[in-house]
């Protein structure tokens, strides 16, 4: 019987506070346990009012008339079986919460880290998939690419072997299609902020959105440098950035009714205009030039609603950010003819691209000269054994920052990385047309 009668009542409270238990599960995990409950119940529906061996000897005799009415005793269990399901639902979010955190603070183990995921990076995976060893890649960019995705997609690069010109998108894309039977993990959108050897010899390195590996070698990639968005710096800038001086569009939502100006002449200044020009109370476009970088068909529409009065458009160079009294008013812009525009916003979003900063991969410790890594060129190893350097951060003597130079120091470092991952293993050189092995790797052949 699922609802108890009047005189069953004062023994369902009594299982009902014995039973409200949180017990352990498994390893920092919690459960309230209903289904016992629900058992329990069945024994007592077959116990003696005294209560029998193995019954719950209830402490209020059964014969003692509830002080309730059934009316009231349904109500009442309701509301507990109520509270029960709440219960069990905030001890189940708790326990996901737990699982989520626990995972997320869990290093990933791994043989080697590659920071970024230009050219070098990726044909890193490559040379290193043909020794057998698997790599993540970390970019702080949420793009594959480097510099030939993020400068120059749609340029022509005429120096890449067998191929007398190939645009530097497509470089890319035809990396990324060599390097596919490797299955490297791709960690974007997050800087490698943190690296440190730890006692037992391997690395600790974590990224800025806290992801964490546990990893054995290092290659950094880094190029240039993390690509940052290039800073309005003018004077009262530094007082407002990222405060009502924004370098990127969040919630769209929270635009509604406010004045604001965008600074840029590229696609992703074109961009929000159009998306944002009707979404909120004023809009104005402040571009230093009369030529955009921009998609010309974005720059035709912007042009039409300008001219139609839906948005501003301005040509011009911000000379300082406005303020009275420590709130944000705006900006004052000089045109090419040398008027001033004192122009009021609430917000200022910038989209002037990108510039590499060498950030925090300067904080390492590690041997640089004139913002580059010091390297041998036998290995392409840092100052400290297990940290590998390819591609436009490194320098070594006759250095030349070409994609070219990459991929030659990728090849090397790979096999400088296999011999400190097994110092003793004697690697032999195969080639990818003959061997076997290198064509089970590629994934060309089912056996070795
Ligand atoms: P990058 O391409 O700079 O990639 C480095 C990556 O590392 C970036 O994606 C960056 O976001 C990431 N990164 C940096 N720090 C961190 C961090 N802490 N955490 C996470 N990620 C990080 N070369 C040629 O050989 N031929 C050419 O014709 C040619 N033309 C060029 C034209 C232009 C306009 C430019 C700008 C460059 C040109 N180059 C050319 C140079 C070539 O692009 C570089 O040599 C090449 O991109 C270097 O590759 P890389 O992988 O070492 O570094």
């Amino acid at each position: 019987m699922l609802f108890p009668g009047n005189e069953e009542f004062p023994q369902l409270v009594h299982v009902f506070l014995f039973k409200l238990v949180l017990q352990p599960a498994k390893p920092g995990f919690v459960q309230l346990d209903i289904s016992h409950f629900f058992a329990t119940r069945a024994v007592l529906d077959k116990s003696t009012p005294n209560g029998a061996p193995g019954s719950f000897n209830p402490t209020i005799p059964l014969a003692t008339p509830p002080p309730v009415s059934s009316y009231m005793s349904l109500i009442l269990f309701s509301s507990l079986l109520l509270i029960l399901y709440t219960l069990t639902q905030v001890i189940r979010s708790i326990n996901m919460t737990l699982f989520v955190h626990t995972g997320a603070n869990m290093p990933i183990q791994t043989d080697v880290v590659i920071i970024g995921a230009g050219p070098a990076g990726l044909f890193q995976v490559f040379e290193l998939g043909l020794l057998d060893i698997h790599a993540h890649v970390v970019d702080s960019l949420p793009h594959i690419g480097g510099q030939c995705g993020e400068l120059y997609p749609e340029k022509p690069i005429y120096d890449i072997p067998a191929y007398p010109v190939i645009g530097a998108q497509e470089l890319i894309d035809r990396l990324m299609e060599q390097i596919e039977p490797f299955n490297a993990q791709f960690h974007l959108a997050q800087a490698v902020t943190g690296l440190e050897r730890k006692d037992n010899g391997r690395f600790a390195l974590v990224t800025s959105a806290g992801t964490e590996f546990d990893t054995a070698t290092v290659v950094i990639a880094a190029g240039l440098g993390a690509f940052q968005p290039r800073q309005l710096r003018v004077p009262g800038a530094a007082d407002f950035n990222d405060k009502d001086i924004h370098y990127k569009i969040a919630r769209t939502d929270d635009l509604a009714g406010k004045d604001i100006i965008i600074l840029g002449g590229g696609d992703s200044a074109l961009d929000w205009t159009l998306e944002l020009h009707d979404k909120v109370k004023s809009l104005t476009l402040i571009h230093r030039r009369v030529e955009y970088r921009g998609q010309p068909a974005s720059v035709k529409k912007m042009k039409a609603l300008a001219e139609k009065g839906a948005l501003r458009e301005l040509h011009g160079m911000v000379r300082e950010v406005r303020s009275d009294n420590g709130n944000f008013k705006g900006l004052s812009v000089a045109d090419a003819e040398g008027n001033t525009h004192e122009i009021d916003a609430d917000k200022v979003f910038v989209f002037w691209g990108l510039s590499p900063n060498l950030g925090p991969v300067g904080e390492w410790g590690l041997d640089i000269d004139k913002r580059q890594l010091r390297v041998d060129t036998e290995k392409f190893e840092t100052s400290e054994t297990g940290i590998f350097a390819v591609g436009d951060i490194n320098t070594y003597p006759g250095k030349k920052k070409l994609i070219l130079s990459g991929f030659h120091e990728a090849a090397l470092a790979a096999f400088g990385v296999q011999k400190h991952l097994d110092p003793d293993k004697r690697v032999f050189l195969q080639y990818t047309t003959t061997s076997p092995i290198m064509h089970k790797r590629l994934g060309l052949e089912k056996s070795e």
